[in-house]
Protein backbone atom coordinates (compact mmCIF):
# COMPACT_ATOMS: atom_id res chain seq x y z
CA UNK A 1 0.00 0.00 0.00
CA UNK A 2 0.88 3.10 -0.43
CA UNK A 3 2.14 5.55 2.42
CA UNK A 4 1.29 8.86 2.16
CA UNK A 5 3.06 12.22 4.43
CA UNK A 6 0.49 15.11 4.25
CA UNK A 7 2.12 18.30 6.05
CA UNK A 8 -0.23 21.18 6.34
CA UNK A 9 -3.82 20.13 7.25
CA UNK A 10 -5.61 23.47 6.78
CA UNK A 11 -8.87 24.54 4.79
CA UNK A 12 -7.23 22.56 1.32
CA UNK A 13 -5.19 20.01 3.06
CA UNK A 14 -7.33 18.63 5.30
CA UNK A 15 -9.94 17.51 2.55
CA UNK A 16 -6.80 16.71 0.40
CA UNK A 17 -5.25 14.36 2.86
CA UNK A 18 -8.78 12.64 3.70
CA UNK A 19 -9.14 11.84 -0.02
CA UNK A 20 -6.33 10.09 -0.21
CA UNK A 21 -6.96 7.96 3.16
CA UNK A 22 -10.85 7.45 1.80
CA UNK A 23 -8.54 5.83 -1.31
CA UNK A 24 -7.19 3.15 1.13
CA UNK A 25 -3.71 4.90 0.91
CA UNK A 26 -2.10 4.88 4.27
CA UNK A 27 -1.69 8.36 5.05
CA UNK A 28 1.01 9.91 8.20
CA UNK A 29 -0.58 13.48 8.79
CA UNK A 30 1.17 16.50 10.26
CA UNK A 31 -0.02 20.02 11.04
CA UNK A 32 1.19 22.59 13.80
CA UNK A 33 -2.38 23.08 14.83
CA UNK A 34 -3.25 20.28 17.14
CA UNK A 35 -6.62 20.60 16.17
CA UNK A 36 -6.11 19.79 12.61
CA UNK A 37 -4.10 16.70 13.86
CA UNK A 38 -7.27 15.54 16.31
CA UNK A 39 -9.59 16.32 12.76
CA UNK A 40 -7.03 13.49 10.97
CA UNK A 41 -6.77 11.32 13.44
CA UNK A 42 -10.56 10.80 13.35
CA UNK A 43 -10.47 10.75 9.39
CA UNK A 44 -8.41 7.58 9.29
CA UNK A 45 -4.88 9.35 9.47
CA UNK A 46 -1.90 8.60 12.10
CA UNK A 47 -0.80 11.91 13.56
CA UNK A 48 2.74 12.59 13.68
CA UNK A 49 4.79 14.36 16.27
CA UNK A 50 6.65 16.28 13.42
CA UNK A 51 6.88 16.80 10.16
CA UNK A 52 10.21 15.10 9.96
CA UNK A 53 8.99 12.41 11.79
CA UNK A 54 6.09 12.29 9.61
CA UNK A 55 8.17 11.59 6.13
CA UNK A 56 10.60 8.92 7.52
CA UNK A 57 9.39 5.72 5.96
CA UNK A 58 7.05 6.83 3.10
CA UNK A 59 6.52 6.92 -0.19
CA UNK A 60 5.21 9.66 -1.00
CA UNK A 61 5.71 13.31 0.70
CA UNK A 62 2.54 16.12 -0.43
CA UNK A 63 2.78 19.96 1.22
CA UNK A 64 -0.19 22.15 1.26
CA UNK A 65 1.01 25.02 3.02
CA UNK A 66 0.33 28.55 3.10
CA UNK A 67 2.98 30.56 1.18
CA UNK A 68 7.19 29.92 -0.47
CA UNK A 69 8.53 30.37 2.97
CA UNK A 70 6.98 28.21 4.80
CA UNK A 71 7.60 25.31 1.95
CA UNK A 72 11.36 26.31 2.23
CA UNK A 73 11.90 25.76 5.65
CA UNK A 74 9.96 22.23 5.64
CA UNK A 75 11.73 21.26 2.67
CA UNK A 76 15.18 22.14 4.51
CA UNK A 77 14.40 21.49 8.05
CA UNK A 78 12.09 18.43 7.76
CA UNK A 79 11.18 17.04 4.17
CA UNK A 80 15.16 16.83 2.74
CA UNK A 81 16.90 15.55 6.19
CA UNK A 82 14.49 12.32 7.18
CA UNK A 83 12.70 11.30 3.93
CA UNK A 84 13.86 8.30 2.26
CA UNK A 85 15.81 9.41 -0.80
CA UNK A 86 13.78 6.93 -3.27
CA UNK A 87 10.33 9.08 -1.88
CA UNK A 88 8.58 11.71 -4.27
CA UNK A 89 8.54 15.07 -3.14
CA UNK A 90 5.16 16.86 -4.14
CA UNK A 91 4.26 20.44 -3.12
CA UNK A 92 0.99 21.45 -3.89
CA UNK A 93 0.95 24.97 -2.27
CA UNK A 94 0.80 28.15 -4.46
CA UNK A 95 4.19 29.10 -4.19
CA UNK A 96 6.51 31.81 -5.98
CA UNK A 97 8.13 30.52 -8.81
CA UNK A 98 11.93 30.93 -7.76
CA UNK A 99 10.93 29.04 -3.91
CA UNK A 100 9.51 26.56 -6.17
CA UNK A 101 12.76 25.87 -8.58
CA UNK A 102 14.85 25.99 -5.63
CA UNK A 103 13.22 23.47 -3.26
CA UNK A 104 13.13 21.12 -6.40
CA UNK A 105 16.64 21.86 -6.85
CA UNK A 106 17.89 20.94 -3.72
CA UNK A 107 15.76 18.25 -3.57
CA UNK A 108 16.99 16.48 -6.72
CA UNK A 109 20.44 17.27 -5.77
CA UNK A 110 20.21 15.50 -2.93
CA UNK A 111 18.70 12.27 -4.98
CA UNK A 112 15.35 12.73 -4.41
CA UNK A 113 12.35 13.24 -7.49
CA UNK A 114 10.33 16.40 -6.72
CA UNK A 115 7.35 18.30 -8.61
CA UNK A 116 5.64 21.63 -8.29
CA UNK A 117 1.65 20.80 -8.15
CA UNK A 118 -0.62 23.65 -7.31
CA UNK A 119 -4.33 23.47 -7.73
CA UNK A 120 -6.99 25.26 -8.87
CA UNK A 121 -10.63 24.41 -7.60
CA UNK A 122 -11.32 25.83 -3.75
CA UNK A 123 -12.46 24.47 -1.10
CA UNK A 124 -15.65 22.50 -1.98
CA UNK A 125 -13.15 20.71 -4.58
CA UNK A 126 -10.27 19.89 -1.97
CA UNK A 127 -13.64 17.76 0.06
CA UNK A 128 -14.71 16.64 -3.40
CA UNK A 129 -11.68 15.29 -4.67
CA UNK A 130 -12.28 17.09 -8.26
CA UNK A 131 -9.54 19.60 -7.96
CA UNK A 132 -7.13 20.30 -11.27
CA UNK A 133 -3.38 20.30 -10.97
CA UNK A 134 -0.86 21.77 -12.57
CA UNK A 135 2.37 19.96 -12.42
CA UNK A 136 6.20 21.16 -13.40
CA UNK A 137 8.27 17.91 -13.07
CA UNK A 138 10.20 16.02 -15.09
CA UNK A 139 8.75 14.04 -17.43
CA UNK A 140 9.74 10.52 -16.87
CA UNK A 141 8.55 11.27 -12.64
CA UNK A 142 5.12 12.63 -14.22
CA UNK A 143 2.94 8.87 -14.27
CA UNK A 144 4.37 8.42 -10.26
CA UNK A 145 3.06 11.85 -9.60
CA UNK A 146 -0.16 11.31 -11.17
CA UNK A 147 -0.77 8.27 -9.75
CA UNK A 148 0.02 10.15 -6.39
CA UNK A 149 -2.37 13.15 -7.02
CA UNK A 150 -5.27 11.01 -8.39
CA UNK A 151 -7.46 10.63 -4.75
CA UNK A 152 -7.55 14.44 -5.25
CA UNK A 153 -7.95 15.24 -8.84
CA UNK A 154 -10.56 15.85 -11.65
CA UNK A 155 -7.35 16.40 -13.93
CA UNK A 156 -3.61 16.36 -13.53
CA UNK A 157 -2.12 18.06 -16.27
CA UNK A 158 1.77 18.74 -16.62
CA UNK A 159 3.29 21.98 -17.92
CA UNK A 160 6.67 20.92 -18.39
CA UNK A 161 9.66 21.27 -15.56
CA UNK A 162 10.45 22.65 -12.13
CA UNK A 163 8.37 25.97 -11.65
CA UNK A 164 6.07 25.72 -14.55
CA UNK A 165 3.23 24.29 -12.32
CA UNK A 166 3.29 27.45 -10.27
CA UNK A 167 3.66 29.77 -13.28
CA UNK A 168 0.83 28.32 -14.81
CA UNK A 169 -0.90 28.79 -11.74
CA UNK A 170 0.34 32.34 -11.32
CA UNK A 171 -0.71 33.26 -15.01
CA UNK A 172 -4.14 32.05 -15.10
CA UNK A 173 -5.06 33.65 -11.52
CA UNK A 174 -3.50 36.56 -13.19
CA UNK A 175 -6.32 36.04 -15.75
CA UNK A 176 -9.13 35.41 -13.33
CA UNK A 177 -8.41 38.44 -11.33
CA UNK A 178 -8.69 40.78 -14.24
CA UNK A 179 -11.68 38.79 -15.75
CA UNK A 180 -13.42 39.56 -12.58
CA UNK A 181 -12.45 42.86 -11.98
CA UNK A 182 -13.80 43.37 -15.89
CA UNK A 183 -16.97 41.64 -15.37
CA UNK A 184 -17.88 43.72 -12.06
CA UNK A 185 -17.20 46.94 -13.98
CA UNK A 186 -19.62 46.24 -16.96
CA UNK A 187 -22.49 45.46 -13.88
CA UNK A 188 -21.72 48.70 -11.85
CA UNK A 189 -21.57 50.53 -15.44
CA UNK A 190 -24.51 48.73 -16.21
CA UNK A 191 -26.27 49.73 -13.35
CA UNK A 192 -25.28 52.92 -14.03
CA UNK A 193 -26.90 53.13 -17.15
CA UNK A 194 -30.38 51.87 -16.04
CA UNK A 195 -29.65 48.61 -17.66
CA UNK A 196 -31.06 45.66 -15.42
CA UNK A 197 -28.47 43.18 -13.61
CA UNK A 198 -30.26 39.95 -14.98
CA UNK A 199 -31.06 41.63 -18.82
CA UNK A 200 -27.48 42.14 -18.84
CA UNK A 201 -26.31 38.64 -17.81
CA UNK A 202 -28.48 37.26 -20.06
CA UNK A 203 -27.25 39.12 -23.42
CA UNK A 204 -23.56 39.43 -21.93
CA UNK A 205 -23.82 35.43 -21.47
CA UNK A 206 -24.45 34.37 -24.77
CA UNK A 207 -22.44 37.36 -26.66
CA UNK A 208 -18.54 38.29 -26.95
CA UNK A 209 -18.54 39.48 -23.10
CA UNK A 210 -18.80 35.84 -21.58
CA UNK A 211 -16.47 34.56 -19.70
CA UNK A 212 -15.97 32.21 -16.43
CA UNK A 213 -16.19 35.63 -14.02
CA UNK A 214 -19.41 36.02 -15.45
CA UNK A 215 -21.67 32.85 -16.29
CA UNK A 216 -20.05 30.49 -13.54
CA UNK A 217 -19.37 33.01 -10.84
CA UNK A 218 -21.30 35.78 -11.66
CA UNK A 219 -20.84 38.67 -8.71
CA UNK A 220 -24.24 40.14 -9.22
CA UNK A 221 -26.40 38.43 -6.57
CA UNK A 222 -29.13 36.37 -8.92
CA UNK A 223 -28.17 35.26 -12.02
CA UNK A 224 -25.93 32.10 -11.10
CA UNK A 225 -27.78 30.92 -7.44
CA UNK A 226 -24.09 28.57 -6.82
CA UNK A 227 -21.97 31.85 -6.76
CA UNK A 228 -20.75 33.34 -3.59
CA UNK A 229 -22.55 36.37 -4.41
CA UNK A 230 -26.27 34.62 -3.51
CA UNK A 231 -24.19 33.85 0.08
CA UNK A 232 -22.96 37.64 1.25
CA UNK A 233 -19.87 36.74 -0.14
CA UNK A 234 -18.76 33.71 2.17
CA UNK A 235 -16.78 31.12 1.45
CA UNK A 236 -15.66 30.64 -1.64
CA UNK A 237 -12.03 32.12 -2.91
CA UNK A 238 -11.13 35.11 -0.31
CA UNK A 239 -10.14 38.58 -1.78
CA UNK A 240 -6.98 38.08 0.21
CA UNK A 241 -5.65 35.03 -1.79
CA UNK A 242 -6.25 36.47 -4.79
CA UNK A 243 -4.15 38.98 -3.51
CA UNK A 244 -1.85 36.38 -2.60
CA UNK A 245 -1.64 35.62 -6.22
CA UNK A 246 -1.63 38.62 -8.16
CA UNK A 247 1.52 39.57 -5.88
CA UNK A 248 3.25 36.52 -6.95
CA UNK A 249 2.58 37.13 -10.43
CA UNK A 250 3.38 40.57 -10.15
CA UNK A 251 6.79 39.54 -8.55
CA UNK A 252 7.36 37.09 -12.09
CA UNK A 253 6.59 40.09 -14.60
CA UNK A 254 9.12 42.26 -12.81
CA UNK A 255 11.89 39.23 -12.47
CA UNK A 256 11.27 37.99 -15.48
CA UNK A 257 10.50 41.62 -17.67
CA UNK A 258 7.02 40.68 -18.88
CA UNK A 259 4.68 43.41 -19.38
CA UNK A 260 1.43 42.69 -17.06
CA UNK A 261 -0.44 46.40 -16.97
CA UNK A 262 -3.88 45.14 -16.48
CA UNK A 263 -2.39 42.28 -13.76
CA UNK A 264 -0.53 45.39 -11.84
CA UNK A 265 -3.91 47.59 -11.74
CA UNK A 266 -6.33 44.27 -10.43
CA UNK A 267 -3.24 44.21 -7.86
CA UNK A 268 -3.76 47.26 -6.67
CA UNK A 269 -7.61 47.31 -6.61
CA UNK A 270 -7.37 43.99 -4.31
CA UNK A 271 -4.79 45.57 -2.14
CA UNK A 272 -7.39 48.58 -1.51
CA UNK A 273 -10.07 45.92 -1.51
CA UNK A 274 -8.04 43.76 1.52
CA UNK A 275 -6.95 47.15 3.42
CA UNK A 276 -10.38 48.41 3.34
CA UNK A 277 -10.80 44.71 5.75
CA UNK A 278 -12.61 42.66 3.19
CA UNK A 279 -10.09 40.19 2.82
CA UNK A 280 -11.97 37.52 4.18
CA UNK A 281 -14.79 38.07 1.77
CA UNK A 282 -14.95 36.30 -1.63
CA UNK A 283 -13.37 37.78 -4.45
CA UNK A 284 -16.22 38.74 -6.80
CA UNK A 285 -17.24 40.91 -3.42
CA UNK A 286 -14.96 43.98 -5.32
CA UNK A 287 -18.07 44.10 -7.47
CA UNK A 288 -19.27 46.18 -4.28
CA UNK A 289 -16.07 48.16 -4.14
CA UNK A 290 -16.50 49.43 -7.55
CA UNK A 291 -20.48 50.44 -6.71
CA UNK A 292 -19.33 52.04 -3.69
CA UNK A 293 -20.89 50.51 -1.51
CA UNK A 294 -17.53 49.51 1.18
P1 LIG B 1 -4.56 27.33 5.42
O1 LIG B 1 -3.91 28.50 6.04
O2 LIG B 1 -5.99 27.02 5.75
O3 LIG B 1 -3.70 25.99 5.72
C1 LIG B 1 -2.33 25.95 5.85
C2 LIG B 1 -2.01 24.96 6.96
O4 LIG B 1 -0.59 24.82 7.02
C3 LIG B 1 -2.49 25.42 8.33
O5 LIG B 1 -3.29 24.40 8.90
C4 LIG B 1 -1.18 25.62 9.12
O6 LIG B 1 -1.29 25.28 10.49
C5 LIG B 1 -0.25 24.68 8.40
N1 LIG B 1 1.17 24.99 8.57
C6 LIG B 1 1.81 26.18 8.47
N2 LIG B 1 3.13 26.03 8.68
C7 LIG B 1 3.33 24.72 8.92
C8 LIG B 1 4.48 23.94 9.22
N3 LIG B 1 5.68 24.49 9.33
N4 LIG B 1 4.32 22.60 9.41
C9 LIG B 1 3.09 22.04 9.31
N5 LIG B 1 1.96 22.73 9.04
C10 LIG B 1 2.09 24.05 8.85
O7 LIG B 1 -4.39 27.53 3.84
P2 LIG B 1 -5.22 26.81 2.68
O8 LIG B 1 -6.40 27.62 2.31
O9 LIG B 1 -5.36 25.36 3.02
O10 LIG B 1 -4.19 27.00 1.46
C11 LIG B 1 -3.01 26.21 1.36
C12 LIG B 1 -2.35 26.55 0.03
O11 LIG B 1 -3.25 26.29 -1.04
C13 LIG B 1 -1.94 28.03 -0.09
O12 LIG B 1 -0.70 28.09 -0.72
C14 LIG B 1 -3.05 28.62 -0.96
O13 LIG B 1 -2.62 29.74 -1.71
C15 LIG B 1 -3.39 27.45 -1.86
N6 LIG B 1 -4.77 27.44 -2.40
C16 LIG B 1 -5.82 27.74 -1.60
C17 LIG B 1 -7.11 27.73 -2.15
C18 LIG B 1 -8.31 28.05 -1.28
O14 LIG B 1 -9.41 28.24 -1.84
N7 LIG B 1 -8.18 28.09 0.04
C19 LIG B 1 -7.31 27.39 -3.49
C20 LIG B 1 -6.19 27.04 -4.28
C21 LIG B 1 -4.92 27.07 -3.71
Amino acid sequence: MTRIAFIGLGNMGSGMAANQAKAGREVVAFDLSAEALARAKEQGMTPAASAGEAVKDVDVVITMLPAGQHVRDVYEQAILPNARKDALLIDCSTVDVDSARTVNRDASMQGFRAADAPVSGGTAAAQGGTLTFMVGCREQDFAEVEDALKPMAKAIIRAGDSGTGQAAKICNNMLLGISMIGTCEAFALAESLGLDAQKFFDIASKASGQCWSLTSYCPWPGPVPAAPSNRDYEGGFAAAMMLKDLKLAQEAADSSGAPTPLGGAAEALYEELVGRGFGGKDFSFILQMLRGRT
